[in-house]
């Protein structure tokens, strides 16, 4: 039976490295699950300016209209950073995002207990800690217009403009209480309503989507503010937040952060419901392409392999096999396996990024 078509794009630095892993396990899937999906790979960031003099060429961006979900590894390098704007390894990402309409970005912030201690707050605040924050990504500060550097009165004026509409909003609103039923079932809404007319807005158009549509899930609202306040302090009240696209960027990093080293850190965009009723997908690690540990082995493959879980989870309706690969990556953690990023200081020694997917697979293997 044909899962789904995964488009795979590896991108730049580490991109292909911690790729590679997940093809290893993508193959499992078919060998040992009969999940067989139908994969392609293709060109995006440096790599693709490599070959095309862009970094993302029409053809690969009409592939990944067409697929359940694309896999991207990394962009972007020391190579690349002279480039003109308009052709930086980067735009290949913003271009897939902003023309999937990738409205709703999915940044889970979970702790294995394993790298309890590896969070700056206290193990007994973090240990078992598994929350998701939902980012709106394609509205709000970071597109509305006016915006730009202005003269007047004689001095430059620097300006952005917070804006968003009914629709945006209710959107992906709608995206935060549909994953909440398939996790805690509890919504926080965050914005800034006691100082911002859009937060006003942001607050009664989440509200009347739940009266109207989720009124079996629970809703919560608190400013934003305070909202990093409460992640810091006790994050384990939290199951979903949703936020707009600015607030979101900040609490996201924080949230993420409370779990560890960026090679641990999965995410997802998700767009619109395409015919077959499965959303518009690109999955990818939060991390960058780490020039500073390219092609030495040392990268951490797990955040790239959770963005897989994410896929199975959220494109292919796979939950379980989900909960399978992140508690096979969950054991080879608590059997003492790091990459280099995740050393204490008390001696490890560091396994090789095909190591810790290898002891992966060893690990799927022994979960049959
Ligand atoms: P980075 O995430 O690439 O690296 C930051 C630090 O974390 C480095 O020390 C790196 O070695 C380490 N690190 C990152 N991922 C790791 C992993 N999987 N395993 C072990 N260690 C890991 O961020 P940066 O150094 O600011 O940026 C490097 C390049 O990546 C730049 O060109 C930047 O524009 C680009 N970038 C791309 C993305 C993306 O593709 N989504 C995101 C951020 C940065």
């Amino acid at each position: 039976m044909n899962t789904g078509s995964i488009l795979i794009l590896p991108g730049d630095g580490i991109g292909p490295e911690v790729m590679a892993e997940v093809r290893r396990i993508i193959d499992w899937y078919g060998d040992k699950r009969g999940l067989s999906f139908e994969v392609s790979e293709d060109l995006v960031g440096g790599a693709a300016y490599d070959v095309h003099g862009k970094p993302l060429a029409d053809e690969t961006m009409e592939k990944a209209q067409g697929v359940d979900a694309v896999l991207l590894g990394a962009v972007g390098g020391p190579k690349y950073d002279d480039l003109d704007f308009s052709v930086k390894p980067e735009r290949g990402l913003l271009r897939l995002r902003k023309e999937m309409d990738l409205f709703a970005n999915l940044r889970p912030a979970q702790c294995f207990d394993a790298l309890a201690d590896f969070s700056s707050l206290k193990r007994e605040v973090v240990a078992g800690l598994d929350i998701m924050i939902v980012r709106e990504l394609t509205s709000g500060v970071y597109f509305g217009e006016p915006r730009g550097i202005f003269e007047e009165n004689g001095e430059r004026v620097g300006i952005n403009t917070q804006r968003y509409t009914e629709s945006e909003i209710a959107r992906v609103a709608r995206s935060a209480f549909e994953l909440a039923r398939k996790r805690g079932n509890k919504v926080c809404s965050m914005e800034k309503a006691n100082v911002m007319e859009s937060g006003i807005l942001w607050r009664e158009v989440v509200q009347k989507v739940h009266d109207a549509e989720y009124p079996d899930v629970e809703l919560s609202h608190m400013y934003a503010d305070a909202g990093g306040m409460q992640l810091t302090r006790w994050p384990k009240q939290f199951d979903v937040i949703v936020t707009d696209n600015l607030f979101g960027d900040l609490l996201s990093d924080v949230a993420a952060m409370l779990t560890g080293s960026l090679g641990m850190l999965p995410s997802a965009s998700l767009g619109a419901p395409m015919e077959n009723g499965r959303p518009k997908a690109l999955y990818e690690p939060v991390h960058g392409s780490a020039p500073d540990i390219t092609g030495q082995g040392k990268a951490n493959p797990i955040a790239c392999i959770l963005s897989f879980a994410m896929a199975l989870r959220y494109s292919f309706d796979q939950g379980g096999e989900a909960d399978r690969l992140e508690a096979a990556v969950e054991k080879v953690l608590a059997d003492g396996l790091r990459t280099a990023d995740l050393l204490g200081e008390d001696g490890v020694q560091p396994v090789s990024t095909s190591e810790m997917g290898t002891a992966i697979l060893a690990a799927l293997d022994a979960s049959l």
